[in-house]
């Protein structure tokens, strides 16, 4: 259940929100901002970046780059080449490094966008360097080392293969080595070690001085994770992924839909299509204007269910509420395209259409919406859709 109660978006930021809007996604860049701030006293002498890919999980790269920037965030990671074409855009002396690397093929284009690739295989490393002789220029490129995740990187063997026919590298001007961890939420995971000690192995054999290893969960395992540069992007956006003690990042993102209307239902019938959830008592609900085309799961309404001849296949994990005049109000019935129904039976003062509902917020974190809804606040973040209407806060700086 949420404890803390406060639902007041701020009276400022409503009077922005048009009175047509069925919802409004409020993102703080000034909170984005600080919160880089306090990642990069939290790990200097090492390098804070900011890693943007997916429009900035989801709030906006076109806004969130510039804000960073303003701050002082010199070094930003995307993972495809439209992303790093915009970012190069938005922060034009920034280094910008694209972490799916070079599509076989798209090393002109890459080239041409003066971005770093970050290369994780013997096929990327050899275009680019062809690219770099063709050129007569030492191309700048990253190197991902994989040491266990086994998603993108270089094995150990390859590695070896490379460095004993060094010319590929020597045509490279390799600006950082990187690695990334699978299990750094945990900090008591014996992964952490285990991959901390194969990069200091094969780092060491890659021409970079620069180093990197930890996002937004890894730095927070401490120092020895942190080398040159660290990586995060979730924690900027507030999410604490660290399950091992509380990310010195505040909150960024909240989220509001609208009660459109207030309806009674009598007990014995039922709302929602497949009509999945009938009251016990008269109860009054509230329809309001969110639905899975603005980014909340389906997913969310399961908890709810107890009109469905079998169970659940997917149960979730937690009920899930919305927060409304500083209470709570289940979700109830399934959540549809543009519409979710809350029981306010028992709230006092009872809402009204056009009362804002709160989905993100205050009281419900991102995590806490991730678990209802089946998935993580990652999750939750790039799936916030575009129609409602978004206000972003501040500038950054
Ligand atoms: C996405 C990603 C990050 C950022 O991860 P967060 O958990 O959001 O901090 C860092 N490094 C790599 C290689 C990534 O793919």
């Amino acid at each position: 259940m949420i404890s803390t109660v406060h639902n007041d978006p701020g009276q400022a930021l409503l009077e922005r929100v048009p009175t047509h809007a069925t919802g409004v996604v409020i993102v703080n860049l000034d909170r984005i901002a600080s919160n880089w701030k306090a990642l990069s006293d939290l790990v200097r002498p090492a390098e804070c970046a900011a890693v943007v890919k997916a429009d900035a999980y989801g709030l906006g790269a076109e806004h969130v780059i510039p804000a960073l920037s303003a701050a002082g965030c010199a070094t930003f990671f995307v993972a495809t080449l439209d992303e790093a074409i915009q970012a190069r855009t938005l922060a034009p002396s920034a280094s910008i490094y694209m972490l799916d690397g070079i599509v076989k093929g798209a090393g002109e284009a890459v080239r041409e966008a003066r971005v770093i690739p970050v290369l994780s295989s013997l096929p990327e490393i050899e275009e680019w360097s062809a690219l770099s002789q063709t050129r007569n220029d030492r191309l700048e490129s990253a190197l991902h080392v994989d040491t266990g995740l086994n998603r993108l990187g270089l094995a150990a063997s390859e590695i070896q293969s490379l460095v004993t026919g060094q010319h590929l590298l020597d045509r490279l001007d390799v600006t950082l080595v990187l690695s990334h961890l699978a299990c750094a939420d945990d900090p008591g995971h014996p992964k952490n070690a285990l991959q901390r000690d194969i990069f200091n192995q094969l780092a060491p054999l890659l021409p970079s001085t620069a180093r990197s290893l930890a996002a937004s969960d890894g730095l927070m395992l401490g120092k020895p994770f942190h080398y040159d540069l660290v990586r995060p992007g979730y924690a900027l956006y507030g999410g604490q992924a660290f399950a091992g003690g509380t990310t010195p990042v505040e909150p960024v993102v909240a989220v509001y839909g609208k009660i459109l209307q207030i309806r009674d239902v009598a007990p014995g019938q039922t709302v929602g299509y497949s009509a999945t959830w009938t009251p016990q008592d008269a109860s009054r609900i509230a329809v309001v204007g969110a639905g899975y085309a603005d980014g909340l799961f389906r997913h969310l309404s399961r908890a709810s269910e107890n009109k469905v001849a079998s169970p659940p296949a997917i149960p979730s994990p937690t009920p899930a509420y919305v927060a409304i005049n500083g209470q709570t109000a289940p979700i109830v019935g399934r959540v549809s395209m543009d519409l979710l129904t809350i029981d306010v039976t028992n709230l006092q003062p009872a809402p009204e259409p056009g009362d804002l509902v709160e989905l993100i917020g205050p009281n419900l974190s991102i995590e806490a919406l991730g678990a209802a809804s089946g998935t993580i606040g990652y999750e939750v973040l790039t799936n916030l859709r575009h129609r409602f209407h978004r206000v972003y806060v501040g500038a950054g700086g």
